[in-house]
């Protein structure tokens, strides 16, 4: 049996919160979701990749849609790690040399980078967000959810 992860996290990848915000926000979850196994957090010195887990399937360049072959895009994500821990995302796509951000790049299941995660294991309802966060809960609406399957 595998488990599904909501991971919630600030759309900008920079954003981050003291922890006292952050137990709030998951007092508000733990009040807000019908059922689940558990409401968690994590927070990061740095950015921070949030994956998908088993939901990753590929990557592609945001300029000219060219999938990014695994091993080439691990290349980019090393170099990012080794000349700034990730606390500069910059990188260059190597199709067609277009400048962006590992943040940018189009994941075809949702990744992103995060300097905090709120994690929700095993809601058993799927979680429905908009654009104001999630429904009925406007505190995260400058957030979003990425769905990791583990
Ligand atoms: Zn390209």
């Amino acid at each position: 049996m595998s488990d599904t992860i909501y991971r919630i996290i600030p759309k900008n990848p920079d954003f981050s919160l003291p922890n006292s915000y952050i137990k709030q926000l998951v007092t508000l979850l733990e009040r807000s979701i019908v059922s689940y196994d558990e409401v968690s957090w994590q927070k990061f010195e740095n950015p921070t990749f949030i994956d998908c887990g088993g939901n990753f399937t590929f990557v592609s360049c945001p300029s000219c849609n060219e999938v990014i072959p695994d091993e080439i895009w691990g290349d980019m994500m090393t170099k990012c790690y080794e000349d700034s821990h990730f606390n500069s995302l910059e990188t260059t796509t190597p199709c067609c040399n277009f400048p962006t951000t590992l943040n940018d790049l189009n994941y075809d299941w949702d990744c992103s980078f995060a300097r905090f995660t709120i994690e929700i294991l095993n809601p058993k309802k799927p979680i429905e967000w908009n654009e104001k966060g999630l429904v009925g809960l406007e505190e995260l609406r400058n957030y979003r959810v990425i769905v990791a399957r583990i």
